[in-house]
């Protein structure tokens, strides 16, 4: 083993303990929570040692990103499923339905009708989970809370498998309300999953019954300053700069 599959092992089973730790205070088995390594502006010998290590699911942010690095990386690894966790462009639609294996970030209509033409065209329907702007915050991506329900209900007319409803709080906020509150919602609707939890509040997130965590930092280590997205806007690259 190299160091660095020796470290991203070390990572992965660290994670994984405090998954378990944080499932069973609740009640809940660590079975029922997926764990997505968001792998964004990682390369591929970033990502393959975690996939040597048994992870098996992928998140990424950026349609065009994922493009470069995925492709060969699915060739040598099969049995690995890729989620797009990112804001995504209508225009982007088609790229996104043949690289991704999940889409988190359904969050309204003109994007519900690209990707239900762009599922038409290539055959085939990939599963969404609709992105809720939970915080109500104007520089972020999801659907208004209010435009929640016909978004399903167009979602459901539109033959588009759901599975839940995705958010991301707001950064400057202790989390957990607004995680009961997606709850509450996807409750409401009848949908099955929440994607919510991410490196600094996934615990949080799973006794509030998140299914799938989306874990970046934790796994990767930290990300270059310049290249991190506002969260959940997924184009943050010159917003996010720094002023000092
Ligand atoms: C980057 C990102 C994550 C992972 O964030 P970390 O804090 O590094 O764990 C999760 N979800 C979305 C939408 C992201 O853009």
């Amino acid at each position: 083993m190299t160091t660095d599959s020796i470290e991203a092992a070390a990572r992965l089973s660290a994670l994984r303990t405090s998954i378990d730790r944080a499932a069973s205070l609740t009640g809940r088995s660590a079975d029922d929570i997926s764990l997505i390594a968001v792998s964004k502006t990682k390369g591929a010998d970033a990502i393959r040692p975690l996939i040597d290590a048994g992870q098996r699911i992928f998140g990424e942010n950026r349609v065009q990103e994922s493009q470069d690095k995925w492709p060969a990386l699915r060739e040598e690894y099969p049995d690995v499923a890729l989620h797009l966790v990112g804001q995504l462009q209508s225009n982007k639609a088609a790229d996104a339905i043949a690289l991704f294996d999940v889409i988190h970030s359904l969050d309204r209509p003109s994007l519900l009708n690209a990707l239900a033409k762009a599922m038409d065209a290539a055959g085939k329907r990939i599963p969404c989970h609709i992105q809720v702007n939970i915080g109500a915050e104007a520089q972020k991506g999801g659907c208004a809370i209010a435009d929640v329900p016909a978004l399903i209900a167009a979602a459901r007319d539109a033959d588009i498998s759901l599975l839940g409803l995705m958010a991301v709080p707001p950064s400057t906020q202790e989390p957990a309300p607004y995680f009961a509150l997606l709850a509450k919602m996807a409750r409401e609707e009848g949908l099955p999953r929440l994607s919510m939890g991410m490196s600094s509040d996934y615990q949080t997130a799973i006794m509030l019954g998140a299914t799938d965590i989306r874990v970046g930092t934790a796994l990767f280590g930290e990300r270059p300053a310049a290249a991190r997205p506002v969260p959940g806007s997924g184009r943050g690259m010159i917003r996010n700069s720094p002023a000092t």
